[in-house]
């Protein structure tokens, strides 16, 4: 009996040390990302991913394309990806994900949403427990996590000019929040230009004919955050008209995010 007892309790303490060394492991490779992902090639698998389903990457030169995929590499390397519902986070997701993340914050070398290390994927939008509804995707600061649906978020890609595209919305979301956040990349906006972000988005949401006229959906006037995610969904998505309708506004987004989606590859 004794001789049970102890080999059930080395088992248990084996399998204890296991997952710690495991996840020690993880956190380093993690942390050592950048210096990876300078070293091990883009995999052709990912390279392929991007031709076939990602046009912002198709639009860049060969140049800015290496420096797309270091970043993604990078970005990939960098997360947790974490599959809810369903068995494992295929390539396709990784990829797809990270490139949306590359997508936005291509103009500012430095960010990767550092703040945010957890990627949780669910198949479909997902019942909260807490709000008791159905959700799309959401960011979370307290867990360090951003939350998406697949299905939504391969719909952003899907239908890429209908000014709905979840993971760019989320994305925004932790970027903003990762510009207050005190860390390595902490306060990479202008202050400046955010405010005068800010302040054109109250302009515009307290303009008495603006709900019926409105150039962004009636949602991104809940406030300061969604304004941002959803001018963002815009601004990649329908660019030309987003200058046409709101130039102050598609002009200050340039400068905050510092790139303009009209001269991708000047
Ligand atoms: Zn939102």
């Amino acid at each position: 009996m004794f001789f049970f007892i102890l080999v059930v309790g080395f088992v248990i303490a084996a399998t204890y040390y296991r997952h710690q060394l495991e996840a020690a492991y993880e956190e380093a490779g993690r942390r050592a990302a950048p210096i990876r992902s300078a070293i091990l090639p883009f995999p052709q698998t990912y390279k392929e991913i991007l031709l076939k389903y990602f046009p912002y990457y198709n639009r860049l030169n060969s140049s800015q394309q290496h420096a797309f995929e270091q970043k993604l590499l990078t970005f990939i390397l960098s997360k947790k990806f974490i599959p809810r519902q369903f068995d494992a986070v295929t390539d396709e997701m990784k990829v797809m994900i990270g490139a949306c993340a590359v997508q936005l914050t291509f103009g500012l070398p430095r960010v990767y949403l550092q703040h945010f290390s957890k990627i949780l994927i669910y198949p479909t939008d997902y019942y909260s427990s807490l709000t008791k509804r159905f959700h799309k995707g959401e960011v979370n600061p307290a867990f360090g996590a951003i939350v998406l649906s697949w299905k939504s978020f391969v719909d952003g890609y899907i239908y890429p000019t209908d000014s709905v595209n979840l993971g760019l919305h989320e994305m925004a979301h932790a970027l903003r929040l990762e510009n207050i956040i005190h860390n390595d990349e902490y306060d990479f906006f202008d202050d400046a230009l955010v405010e005068k972000f800010d302040a054109y988005a109250y302009q515009l949401c307290h303009l008495p004919q603006y709900a019926d006229e409105s150039f962004l959906r009636a949602y991104a006037c809940a406030n300061e955050h969604e304004f941002f995610a959803v001018a963002v969904e815009n601004f990649f998505e329908r660019p030309a008209e987003f200058k046409h309708a709101l130039p102050e506004l598609y002009e200050t987004l340039t400068k905050l995010l510092r790139q303009d989606p009209l001269i991708l590859n000047p």
